[in-house]
């Protein structure tokens, strides 16, 4: 293949004699001239050269800069350089080296063998450099890369976790190091032999890499050892997601050479900086879990600690009970009525889920409610919660126990808003039971608004637009921010109890409430005070012309044949 050359040089004359000069060299010479550094690159960029001759002192971007611009790029460009120049400097020809050009040779030395020995000189010494410049990227994919698998490699991951651990100090996140290796292994390898054993290893890897999500760090350790960081996580419950997700993908046997094999893991966990503060320490915590594991009977998740261990457990067992109950109808709804102050008279209830567990007798939702949002049951009992909810309304309607206007609250946590079903089945269930939506109310917290306002908004906005009313749960607890009145669709404002003064209160609190509720009703927003216990602060509320309210002051919340007989006979 002809040599192709690349010309830089802003004179016409020295372009031409360099141009001549090589085809009596080589005719065979395929030749590109061009006058600036920019036309250069151009040229660089759209096809490939063996050679640039490159004069050194140009006007507007010198010779130098070519070099630099190339610099990172050469060893992909392939390209070999050689600079030009008038000047016979030593010092210039050395600063042209280090600045990566293979050769310099003075314009006035230039002649055909002086060219051809420079072109001979510069291509060689080009090709030592980019073998010398693979082979170092071989070898650091080595050092960091597992051949046979083409995970990270110890080295990389200890690399990487340290690095980990340094950025998550003081980020009250955690890091999870999850450790695992597979059960048995040796006695496939042993029995089988090592093509086996390390064709098990690879297809363990493809299983594993397809269940995660893309965000963790993978490596082989050495053997059948394998370890997974995952940053940023909220939960020690998420690394154990994580780890089931694991167990479920290695549960099927692998089928090699016709031979079925299992590789069920043995998983342990370590977090940070909850199990250690450093790498090493995370290590040796994760593998006496891992070893606890294997003790227990393998093919199972154990948390360095007890205490995680237990509140893990609490979780997924709750999960699964919880999953159960659905199932079998253990939940019931209570209803709280709900008062106005001025005359006593009851205008509502919030309707407040109980779970009448068969071991542990009644489970209120402070117990559950967090496992079930975590774990997406939520979605399921919510519409369970709306269903018998509306359910219940109705039959109070028709039998006409209730005023026309007897709102019934009901309590929507923050993932049901990402619930795409909740409105289809809001709407059907009106429409089926004949129930006007303003009879219904929705209870947000805040920390359902501020999670995810962008998607949020519209959400509310079509709950708005049906009629349903909203209503912001526990003001006055957490962010409390009046920009959230403003910016959501609210109706109802619901006064958390701890705004609520009692006797023993200092003069603040009343100031405080009296000045909420007073910006609340200049809002033109509705109140419903929240826990009112004492006959003084339904006093309160009649005071401050509080126009709802609820609380053990009136009643508990109560089952619904409870509810009837003493609010609705
Ligand atoms: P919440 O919506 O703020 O409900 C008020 C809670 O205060 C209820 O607790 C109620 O029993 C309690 N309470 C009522 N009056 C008084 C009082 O005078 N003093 C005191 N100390 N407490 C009073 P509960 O039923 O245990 O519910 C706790 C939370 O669980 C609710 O807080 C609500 O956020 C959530 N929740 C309850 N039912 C549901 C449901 O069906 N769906 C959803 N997503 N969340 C629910
Ligand atoms: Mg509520
Ligand atoms: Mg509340």
């Amino acid at each position: 293949m002809a040599l192709r050359v690349l010309i830089v040089d802003d004179d016409d004359i020295d372009r031409q004699s360099i141009a001549r000069i090589l085809k009596k060299a080589n005719a065979a010479t395929d030749i590109t001239a061009v006058s600036t550094v920019d036309e250069a690159i151009d040229c660089l960029q759209s096809s490939s050269f063996d050679v640039v001759l490159l004069d050194y002192r140009m006007p507007g971007r010198d010779g130098i800069e070519l070099l630099h611009y190339l610099n990172d790029r050469r060893i992909h460009g392939g390209v070999a350089i050689i600079v030009l120049s008038t000047s016979s400097e030593e010092a210039l020809a050395l600063s042209c080296l280090e600045a990566g050009a293979e050769d310099f040779i003075c314009k006035s030395e230039l002649s055909q063998e002086r060219i051809n020995r420079a072109i001979i000189h510069a291509t060689t010494r080009f090709k030592l450099e980019k073998q010398l410049w693979e082979s170092f990227n071989r070898v650091k994919e080595l050092a960091e890369r597992d051949t046979l698998t083409g995970l990270a490699n110890r080295y990389l991951f200890e690399q990487t976790l340290r690095l980990a651990i340094t950025n998550n100090r003081h980020k009250g996140r955690l890091v999870a190091l999850i450790l695992f290796d597979l059960d048995h292994f040796k006695w496939v390898n042993d029995s089988y032999g090592h093509d086996v054993g390390d064709q098990l290893l690879k297809r363990v890897v493809q299983r594993v890499t397809s269940c995660l999500r893309g965000n963790e760090m993978f490596a082989r350790l050495g053997g059948d050892e394998f370890a997974i960081m995952v940053m940023n996580l909220d939960r020690a419950q998420q690394a154990h997601s994580i780890s089931e997700r694991i167990i479920r993908v290695l549960h099927k046997p692998f089928t090699i050479e016709e031979i079925e094999v299992s590789a069920s893991p043995s998983i342990g966990v370590a977090l940070h900086p909850d199990n250690g503060e450093s790498a090493e320490e995370l290590f040796k915590k994760a593998d006496i879990a891992m070893y606890r594991s294997k003790r227990n009977g393998r093919n199972q998740i154990s948390f360095f600690s007890n205490e995680m261990q237990n509140e893990v457990l609490r979780r997924v067992t709750l999960e699964q009970d919880l999953r159960n109950a659905l199932i079998r109808n253990e939940f019931e709804l209570y209803f709280q009525p709900v008062i106005q102050p001025v005359n006593g008279h009851i205008c509502g209830a919030e309707a407040l889920i109980r779970w009448h567990h068969p071991t542990k007798g009644m489970v209120l939702p402070d117990q559950f409610m967090d496992v079930a949002e975590e774990t997406g049951v939520i979605v399921e009992l919510g519409h369970w919660v709306l269903d018998n909810g509306c359910r219940q309304l109705h039959r109070w309607r028709t039998g006409q126990r209730v005023a026309n206007d007897f709102c019934l609250a009901i309590n929507v946590s923050p993932r049901q808003l990402k619930d795409t079903q909740l409105l289809s089945l809001l709407e059907s269930e009106l429409l089926e039971l004949g129930i006007e939506p303003s009879n219904i109310e929705f209870e947000l917290t805040e920390s359902a608004l501020i999670d995810d306002t962008e998607s949020v908004v519209p959400v509310l906005e079509s709950i708005h637009q049906k009629g349903v009313r909203i209503a912001l749960d526990d003001f006055g607890t957490g962010y409390s921010s009046v920009s959230h009145l403003r910016l959501f669709p609210i109706h109802t404002v619901k006064i958390d109890r701890s705004v609520i003064p009692d006797e023993q209160s200092p003069q603040r609190s009343y100031a405080l409430l009296k000045g909420l509720v007073s910006m609340l009703q200049s809002m033109e927003l509705d109140i419903v005070a929240e826990g009112i216990e004492l006959d003084t602060q339904s006093e309160l509320c009649r005071k401050l012309g509080i126009n709802r309210a609820q609380g053990f002051a009136y009643s508990k919340p109560l089952p619904a044949c409870e509810f009837e007989e003493a609010y609705l006979a």
